[in-house]
């Protein structure tokens, strides 16, 4: 069987086209609040005050200090409903994979009761959601293509998949990347350049995959090993197009263990797949010798030692949580994967890390 899968409907995509979005939103407008969800490192910046609220819509800035949980979607859900805006025009998130993940959550717990972890996995969603807009501050996650938001419960952490997921309209403006500190853009960016490898290296590849996967590759490749003046747009469009890749295949070992990473140890999405995938040679041959040079390129040094910490139990719990994702492990060593991935192997992966 062949997945019939949907996809963002509108995209806006150009250097400034933030300021159409005043346009775009007037013609959903019906007499609700808009509510603009905004990443709150944008409090007293440039970028907030060029948010196009108008009188009774709300600006809520979030914090993606943590990566977001399910009780914060709760909160922010909460607190609209108190404040009378249960039922907005529209919900916009403006910020990196985060933030975007936040107002995809918080658009559809507006429509669907309950708490957000009722609908931690794939199709539980009943009713679309609120109008939505994502709009990108930082490249790579893909967030803003997929029909899933990332979310960490308090047993798992694990998307809401769906096709009411996915935005209803995204503004791609490469110029919101501009003051992205260095660090944050490489390790966003090597997001994106691990979904290419992982889903191009994997079984389920297919020429669709194939397509949106080498482009990106190739413009990942651009940014990271070469200077060009529009290398924002490059990462805008490659985050863009590995998110398409893996949206008809599936990423692979990287991210399976990064969200052991993530889950135990509170470690980002972005370097906790920097910090599994330079392991990964085994795996990802070319992909890892070539990360690494994109790394000396940039001067980027990662953290080391991050599991030596942990207590037997906790990494018994990160070894599960690995290899409890199993079509990640299936993409990447095929329907025998059970018998050549043992725990030993993640462990041992686990304590190189
Ligand atoms: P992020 O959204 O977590 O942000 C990282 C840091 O960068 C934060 O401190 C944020 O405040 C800051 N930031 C964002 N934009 C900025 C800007 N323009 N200038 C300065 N600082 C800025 O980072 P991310 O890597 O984009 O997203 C990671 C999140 O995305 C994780 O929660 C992960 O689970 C999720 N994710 C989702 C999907 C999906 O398909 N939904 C895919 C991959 C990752
Ligand atoms: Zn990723």
């Amino acid at each position: 069987m062949y997945r019939n899968f949907a996809i963002v409907p509108r995209i806006i995509f150009g250097r400034g086209c933030f300021n159409q979005l005043d346009d775009i939103l007037a013609d959903r407008r019906t007499g609700g609040a808009m509510v603009f969800l905004v990443d709150d490192v944008f409090e007293n910046t440039a970028l907030m005050k060029r948010v196009p609220a108008e009188k009774g819509d709300i600006v809520m800035p979030v914090n993606v200090d943590e990566e977001p949980k399910t009780a914060y979607i709760d909160e922010l859900v909460a607190r609209l409903q108190q404040g009378g805006a249960s039922t907005p025009d529209g919900v916009i998130g403006i910020g990196g994979g985060s933030t975007l993940d936040i107002a995809k959550a918080v658009s559809l717990l507006l429509t669907n009761p309950g708490s957000a972890t009722d609908y931690q996995g794939w199709d539980l969603i009943k009713s679309p959601g609120v109008y939505k807009v994502g709009i990108p501050t930082l490249a790579g996650t893909g967030a803003e293509i997929s029909r899933t938001t990332v979310l960490t419960g308090p047993e798992k952490k694990l998307g809401i998949n769906s096709d009411y997921t996915l935005y209803n309209q995204i503004v791609l403006d490469p110029e919101l990347l501009a003051g992205v500190p260095r660090d944050q853009w490489f390790y966003t960016g090597m997001d994106c350049y691990i979904h290419d490898v992982e889903s191009l290296n994997g079984t389920y590849i297919n020429e669709f995959s194939r397509a949106y996967g080498e482009k990106s590759l190739e413009l990942c490749r651009q940014v990271f090993l070469e200077d060009h003046d529009d290398s924002d747009d490059k990462l805008m469009m490659a985050s863009y197009f590995g998110g398409m890749s893996i949206a008809y295949s599936q990423v692979g070992a990287c991210h399976a263990l990064s969200y052991g990473l993530s889950f135990l140890l509170g470690i980002h999405h972005g370097i906790g797949c920097c910090i599994a995938f330079q392991q990964l040679d085994e795996f990802y041959h070319d992909g890892v010798a070539e990360f690494k040079e994109m790394m000396d390129r940039h001067g980027i040094t990662l953290p080391t030692g991050v599991t030596a910490s942990l207590s037997e139990a906790d990494m018994e719990k990160m070894i599960s949580v690995a290899l409890g994702l199993a079509p990640l492990w299936e993409n990447c060593l095929g329907p025998d994967w059970q018998r050549l991935m043992s725990r030993n192997r993640v462990r041992e992966l686990y304590e190189r890390m």
